[in-house]
């Protein structure tokens, strides 16, 4: 059992406090955004991540979890381990804004007194254990002192969604470390979260760094690699969906990440490739897989957008659309660079009525767009009183919906980004249906004027939400 401090109670410092904090350690979060921190403090999560609230409200009722707002407070518990678990959002070069890693390592060189292994868990470029390392040796020069210190990386590969899982029975622990010590203490700290030594992957800094970038970019490009695939199925009179069942079941392939669609979002794909392509490029070495990785999702977004406003044209003016699913995937609410808002943005641009519908990412939504949108309390109700109806998200409650559903659409017409339902079904029940790689059975698939196939298109849609200037004083992307 172990003293910890985790900075940052988002997505993973809080998952990652409540499940250390499960396995019998002592845990102090650190939150500086006021919000969070209220809502913490009152036993509340304050986002959307399934199971949380349940294993948060056991340790504050254990007492091995507590909230508080600084570092030098947190060091009253003199933890051995502090994490760093803050945002690293995308600047507008493509390069992870480090700002907030760099704020937490001066403060911990301001506060620390006694041996400490400072963990880094957020996902960073290459040598920012070397720099932490520098940051927090600058300031303890400062105060005149020596304490010993060491840090670590230990990029966290969980899954909003499913992240306690994930944590509770990782598929591997990856730690890079720069002295025996670091690795006794993280090989004892994991020891309960881990079957075998197998499991539990010790390296060098630099190596267990640059594994966090290669791991999300290696699904972004299946991804990638499906989506691209699906416009030329789509071309072909192919069908995406029996592609993909006739590579899956290839061992050396396995099917998981290979679901064609309008591409992946949320906070760490869109942001970690850009960030390894930036890497590339400060090595002078271009990362030209990588780059066509990115320039495809973004084509996707295009694509699919495109294929509404060339089905409607001139009458999207007038028409309500309805949106089934807001967050960039299912049983989360996070928004990061969601293809919703690519698609909001360009219907509010064509002056349609927008109606949407999510099961959790609402609050988030009408943070964002206020009045400009129409809130919708239920996915029926969407039906009822839109014009057409696209799908963003493939959550469970949207799959039970029948075919026959659809009928209520004044144009009974769905265009389905996650590739929800039967084609066959949906064209037997009477509704146009475009979804993405499977249109052999409907209408021909047309490709925006501007891509060629080599370059990146030139559309102006924001390529992603999580730009440095969009970002709140959490690192977090806008609301
Ligand atoms: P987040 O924005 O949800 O949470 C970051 C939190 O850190 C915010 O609540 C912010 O207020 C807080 N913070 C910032 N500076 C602080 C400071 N000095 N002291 C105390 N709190 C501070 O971010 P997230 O989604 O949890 O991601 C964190 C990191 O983990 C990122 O590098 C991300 O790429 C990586 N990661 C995220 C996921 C995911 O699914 N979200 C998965 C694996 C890795």
């Amino acid at each position: 059992m172990k003293n910890i401090a985790v900075i940052g109670a988002g997505y993973v410092g809080l998952v990652t406090g409540a499940c250390f904090a499960q396995k019998g350690n002592h845990v102090t979060i650190i939150e500086i955004n006021q919000d969070k921190i209220a809502k913490l403090l009152r036993g509340e999560v304050p986002f959307y991540e399934p199971g949380l609230d349940t294993l948060v409200a056991n340790a504050i009722a254990n007492k091995t979890i507590t909230f508080v707002t600084s570092i030098a407070q947190a060091l009253t518990d003199k933890p051995e381990l502090i994490f760093s678990c803050v945002g690293t959002p995308s600047l507008p070069n493509g390069a992870a804004d480090l700002s907030y890693v760099e704020a937490a390592a001066a403060e911990i060189g301001a506060a620390i007194t006694d041996y400490t292994l400072v963990v880094n868990k957020s996902t960073v470029p290459v040598g920012t254990g070397q720099k932490v390392q520098a940051i927090i040796a600058g300031q303890l020069a400062q105060r005149g002192i020596t304490v010993p210190f060491d840090v670590a990386s230990n990029p966290e590969f969980l899954k909003e969604g499913d992240a306690i899982n994930d944590f509770l029975n990782p598929d591997r622990v990856v730690v890079g470390v720069e002295s025996p010590k670091a690795a006794q203490l993280l090989r004892e700290l994991y020891d309960p979260f881990i079957t075998s030594d197998e499991q539990f992957l010790c390296m060098n800094r630099p190596s267990a760094e640059l594994t966090k970038y290669a791991a999300n970019t290696m699904l972004a490009t299946r991804i990638s690699f499906m989506n691209q695939l699906a416009i030329l199925a789509d071309l072909m009179g192919a069908d995406i969906d029996q592609v993909k069942r006739g590579i899956a079941n290839d061992r050396r392939i396995g099917n998981h990440f290979l679901n064609a669609g309008i591409g992946y979002g949320g906070s760490c794909f869109p942001k970690d490739v850009k960030a390894l392509i930036h890497m590339g490029s400060e090595y002078h070495f271009p990362m030209t897989l990588v780059k066509e990785v990115d320039n495809i999702n973004h084509f996707q977004r295009v694509w699919f957008i495109n294929k509404i406003s060339t089905h409607y044209g001139p009458l999207l003016k007038d028409k309500t659309v309805g949106i089934w699913g807001l967050a960039f995937k299912p049983e989360t609410d996070d928004i990061r660079c969601a293809p919703s808002l690519d698609l909001i943005d360009d219907l509010l641009l064509r002056e349609s009525n927008v109606l949407v519908y999510d099961p959790v990412a609402m609050p988030n939504i009408s943070a964002r767009y206020g009045g400009a949108l129409t809130y919708a309390t239920s996915a029926q109700q969407i039906l009822e009183e839109s014009d057409f109806l696209v799908i963003l998200t493939e959550w469970k409650e949207f799959l039970e919906f029948k075919p026959e559903s659809f009928n209520l659409l004044r144009d009974k017409t769905v265009f389905d980004g996650r590739n929800c339902f039967n084609p066959s079904a949906m064209q037997q029940a009477g509704i146009r249906y475009l979804s993405v790689g499977r249109n052999h059975r409907a209408v021909p698939s047309t490709l925006p004027r501007s891509y060629d196939g080599t370059s990146a298109p030139t559309e102006t849609m924001a390529r992603c939400r999580v730009v440095a200037s969009e970002a709140g004083e959490d690192g977090q992307a806008t609301p």
